[in-house]
């Protein structure tokens, strides 16, 4: 598998005993079967102690917390276990976190999840945009025909949202633009039609396509912009993993309504940046996740959500203390993650209340007006009726 990966991703060193935040506290791990037999016959009283906290949950071995923290875990912020055996004997998931791997047959992303304070800092104090690398990775069987297909046109697509992203234009108008590609990009994905895909990503390759962009910034039909207290509101009803996210999420919808755009402006402050490069680690985790769905406009509008979301939460910390810094960004980012990115749950309800602002309403916010390029629709937001399957008239043998 040819795997792409962020950059920095080999600068990744676990911050250990001196991390902010342990990632072997607040969710419980749960352990792959190889390790779980490993436990079941290590002897000694380290192995009495596993096999006294491990417990069956739903089919597979997990360590319940204790008080909020792995019963592993010392008074130093070490794991107990990889002290006493090494890491190897850790589970695959505490061997492999913050790494993780979305596969898609013989290509894969690979990111380091924010909710990781170490992995946010990398991401937030990157230099300039947000690039990638491409390596060897394991093994893997390759996708059905069609399922090749279409993971190749996204791949393509997210090269150039990626691309648009990397630009020189104003954060904003590159947001819009990448969500606007994604519009356009919809309808053909649901119907197979890999060609109109591909023209639509050469047009936005471009090296003039930005300034045409711009120039189609003429006319605004009256659209309401997405409400981001509302989004804040939705965010509330989810569960609820660490008991200082809905604190910090009630400060923000209560700050909201008291924020200008040059309130947005000073909060951004010399941190415009940070929130390209989290557009960009947001996509490299989702838009080809579209591969399984056919819904790239739904993942972008994700994508842009997360950003946003942490936007409005920098500037109402910045209105709360009156400065804005990349650590308070990087906390912030982290916060967000664990509450969304680690719960399945949290993120497909997410993505489907999001699924439902408008195009037109995050342009709007973002004071970019409506714009309609010729020949395209972004305005329909046309979809797939058929969610999550071929669309007819695709069979593998046609491919
Ligand atoms: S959250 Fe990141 S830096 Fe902290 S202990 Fe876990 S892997 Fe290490």
């Amino acid at each position: 598998m040819r795997v792409t990966l962020p950059r920095y991703y080999h600068d990744f060193r676990c911050l250990a005993g001196a991390c902010p935040h342990t990632c072997c506290a607040g969710w419980e791990v749960v352990l792959d079967q190889d390790t779980a037999r490993y436990y079941q016959s290590l002897p000694g009283p380290l192995g009495e102690e596993l096999r006294g906290v491990m417990v069956l949950e739903e089919g597979e071995w997990c360590l319940p917390l204790a008080g909020e923290r792995c019963p592993f875990l010392d008074r130093e912020g070490l794991c107990r276990i990889h002290r006493a055996l090494g890491e190897a004997a850790t589970s695959v998931t505490c061997r492999s976190h913050p790494r993780f791997v979305e596969e898609y047959g013989s290509r894969g992303q690979v990111a380091l999840a924010i909710s990781c304070p170490e992995a946010a800092r990398l991401l937030l104090e990157e230099p300039g945009p947000l690039t990638f690398l491409e390596e060897d990775g394991e093994e893997t069987e390759e996708l059905d025909p069609w399922d090749c297909r279409a993971r190749d046109a996204l791949w393509t697509a997210w090269e150039t949202a990626q691309g648009v992203l990397a630009g020189e234009e104003p954060l904003a108008v590159r947001l819009a633009m990448v969500l606007v590609l994604a519009g356009q990009l919809q309808s053909p994905l649901a119907a197979g039609d890999w060609e109109a895909m591909e023209e639509t990503c050469a047009l936005w390759r471009r090296r003039d396509f930005p300034a045409a962009f711009e120039d189609y910034l003429a006319q605004r039909p009256p659209a309401a912009p997405a409400d981001l207290g509302a989004v804040a509101g939705f965010l509330s009803t989810l569960e609820v993993l660490e008991e200082s996210w809905p604190p910090l999420l009630a400060a923000c919808e209560s700050a909201l309504p008291h924020l200008s755009r040059e309130d947005y402006a000073a909060a951004l402050g010399e941190g415009a940046e940070e929130y390209g490069r989290l557009m960009g680690y947001f996509l490299s985790r989702y838009f080809l996740q579209a591969v399984w769905d056919l819904e790239v406009l739904s993942k972008v509008k994700l994508c842009l959500g997360l950003t946003a979301v942490l936007g409005a939460l920098g500037a109402a910390d910045w209105r709360a203390r009156g400065e804005t810094t990349s650590a308070a960004r990087q906390d912030l980012a982290s916060r967000l993650s664990r509450e969304i990115e680690h719960s399945q749950e949290n993120l497909a309800a997410l993505e489907e209340y999001l699924d439902h602002i408008p195009t037109e309403a995050w342009l709007e916010l973002a004071g970019i007006p409506v714009i309609v390029l010729p020949g395209t629709h972004i305005r329909g937001e046309v979809k797939s009726e058929k969610r999550g399957e071929r669309p007819a008239g695709a069979p593998l043998a046609a491919v």
